[in-house]
C-alpha cells in the first residue's frame, strides 16, 4: 500500500511480525512468575496512599498533568479516607527486555503498565496467525521452538465478569473509557464483543467528555448513571483505555469526568491510585534498597524475584541529582532519561537527554528517573506495515499481562497471569509503542 493510499484508507491493519521471535523459555516462565507477584505488589501500593503522596506529591509543583492526578487522588483520600469503592479491577502489563549480559539471558524489567495496558486482543490474534505460519512456512524460523498457548481475551472477560457481577445491578453496562477518534478500536472491541458473546454483558465506549455531558448529576457522587437516547445506564465496570495522556484531558470537563469516575462507586480499572503506582517515580523508588521488600514482606522469595528483573534506575530528585546528571553526562549511550508520561515517544536518549539536562532547571529535571540502557539480543525477522514486508535485525519487549480483581476485605479474589504480548522494532528505533508507531505486533517463540 503507497502512502497516498492509506490517507484515504480509514482502516490500516496493526504492523506485526510474519514470523514469530525468539525467547528463551526460561525467561518468559519467570515473566509469567512474577505477574501474580506484580498484580500484588501493585494491589498493596494502591492501598498506601502515605507511601504514593510521600514520592508523587513533589510533581504538583514540576509538571501540570501528573500534578493534577496527585492532586484529584489526594482529594480522594481526604474525601472518603481510602477509595469510594473498595473493590477494584486490575489489568497490568510489566514489560520486559531480555538483556545479555556475559552471554546470559536475564529477564529486566522495563516498566510496569497499570492503566490502559493494551493489546491483549491483537496480540492474539497474531499469536494465532503465528501458528498458522508455523504450517505454511515449512521451514522457516517458526518451527525451531515452542508457541505458547495464548488466552488472553478469555482471561481478560472472565475477570470482568466477575467485576461486574459482584456490582449487582442487572441494568448495568461495562464503560470503555476512550480517546475522541481512537485508533486502536479493535484491540477494543475484540473485548467488548467476547464479554456480550460469553456473558450477554453489555458495555458502552465513551470518551471522558461525553461521560461528563451524559452523566445524571441528581445521582452523584454514589452512583455514575450516563443517560443516552433516552435510556439510563448504571455503569458497573470503568475501564480506561484512556485518560493516561494530558491530550487526554484537553479541558476542565475531562478532569471533572475522572473525578466523578472517581468518587462513584462504580468498580473502577484501574482506581486513581492504581493508575499512579504505573508512574515512572514509583518504579524507580521500589527499585532502591529495602522498598519492594517492605510491600512483600510477607513473601521474601517473590520480594528476590521481583529484585531480579530490576534494572539499574537512579533518582532525579535534588538532593541526588549531581550524581545522576555526572552519571549520564559520562555515559550519554548507556542511559536513558524517562518523564512521567504513559503511551510510548516521551523518553530521551543520547544527545537529546544531553540537552535537556543542560538546559533544565534542577527542579524540572527531578520530574524524570534516568534508567540504564537495556541491550536485548537481536534477530531477523520480516515486519509488516501498511502491507509491505520488510526483513532486516530486530528487538523485541515481551509483556506479560496480569489480572487482579480486590475484595473489601483487603484481598485478592482474582490473581493470575492473564497473558501475554511480544511487540518488536527495529534495532536503529530507540522508543517502542505499536500506538506511538514504532512497534509491531509478535508473539515469543520459546527456545
Ligand atoms: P511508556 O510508558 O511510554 O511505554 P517505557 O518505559 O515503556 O514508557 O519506554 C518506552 C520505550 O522506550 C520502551 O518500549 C522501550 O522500547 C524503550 N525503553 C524504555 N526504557 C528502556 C531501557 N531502560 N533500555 C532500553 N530501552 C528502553
Ligand atoms: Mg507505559
Ligand atoms: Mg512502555
Amino acid at each position: 500500500m503507497n502512502d497516498t493510499k492509506e490517507k484515504n484508507s480509514k482502516l490500516v491493519h496493526s504492523p506485526f511480525a510474519l514470523f514469530p521471535s525468539v525467547v528463551p523459555k526460561d525467561c518468559f516462565e519467570l515473566a509469567c512468575k512474577l505477574a501474580p507477584v506484580f498484580n500484588l505488589l501493585a494491589f498493596r501500593l494502591s492501598n498506601c496512599p502515605e507511601y504514593l503522596l510521600k514520592h508523587l506529591e513533589a510533581l504538583t509543583t514540576i509538571d501540570e498533568f501528573s500534578g493534577k492526578l496527585v492532586l484529584l487522588y489526594k482529594e480522594t483520600v481526604q474525601h472518603f479516607g481510602r477509595q469510594p469503592q473498595p473493590y477494584q479491577l486490575g489489568i497490568l502489563r510489566s514489560d520486559y527486555f531480555i538483556d545479555v549480559l556475559k552471554e546470559k539471558s536475564t529477564l529486566k524489567q522495563i516498566e510496569l503498565n497499570t492503566i490502559a495496558s493494551s493489546f491483549a486482543a491483537l496480540g492474539q490474534r497474531v499469536a494465532e496467525w503465528h501458528q498458522v505460519a508455523r504450517s505454511l512456512f515449512d521451514k522457516s524460523q517458526a518451527n525451531d521452538g515452542e508457541l505458547p498457548p495464548i488466552r488472553n481475551v478469555q482471561n481478560f472477560v472472565e475477570a470482568m465478569k466477575e467485576a461486574h457481577t459482584i456490582y449487582d445491578d442487572a441494568e448495568s453496562r461495562i464503560l470503555f473509557v476512550v480517546q475522541p477518534n481512537e485508533r486502536n478500536t479493535y484491540d477494543q472491541e475484540m473485548i467488548r464483543w467476547e464479554l456480550w458473546k460469553q456473558f450477554g454483558i453489555k458495555s458502552l465506549r465513551r470518551t471522558l467528555r461525553e461521560i461528563e455531558e451524559q452523566v445524571d448529576h441528581s445521582r452523584l457522587p454514589e452512583k455514575l448513571i450516563l443517560v443516552s437516547c433516552n435510556e439510563r445506564i448504571p455503569i458497573s465496570v470503568v475501564y480506561f483505555r484512556a485518560g493516561y495522556s494530558p491530550d487526554d484531558y484537553p479541558s476542565e470537563q475531562e478532569w471533572n469526568a475522572r473525578k466523578i469516575i472517581e468518587w462513584s462507586d462504580s468498580i473502577k480499572c484501574p482506581s486513581l491510585g492504581l493508575h499512579l503506582v504505573g508512574m515512572k517515580k514509583i518504579q524507580q523508588v521500589l527499585s532502591e534498597p529495602g522498598e519492594v521488600e517492605q510491600f512483600l514482606q510477607d513473601r521474601p522469595e517473590d520480594a528476590a524475584l521481583v529484585r531480579s528483573c530490576f534494572a539499574e534506575q537512579h533518582s532525579m530528585e535534588p538532593s541526588v541529582q549531581q550524581f545522576a546528571v555526572e552519571l549520564a553526562q559520562a555515559h550519554p549511550n548507556d542511559y536513558v532519561l524517562k518523564p512521567q508520561r504513559e503511551g510510548g515517544g516521551n523518553n530521551l536518549y543520547g544527545d537529546r537527554m544531553l540537552q535537556l539536562i543542560n538546559r533544565a532547571s534542577k527542579e524540572e529535571l527531578s520530574g524524570y528517573v534516568l534508567m540504564k540502557l537495556l541491550r536485548p539480543k537481536d534477530y531477523s525477522n520480516y515486519l509488516v506495515r501498511n502491507g509491505v514486508a520488510s526483513f532486516g535485525k530486530c528487538i523485541s519487549e515481551l509483556g506479560i499481562f496480569g489480572i487482579f480483581l480486590s475484595s473489601d476485605d483487603n484481598e485478592l479474589i482474582i490473581n493470575r497471569s492473564m497473558g501475554h504480548l511480544l511487540r518488536t522494532k527495529w534495532t536503529r528505533q530507540e522508543d517502542g509503542g505499536v500506538a506511538a508507531g514504532n512497534a509491531f505486533l509478535d508473539s515469543p517463540l520459546l527456545t
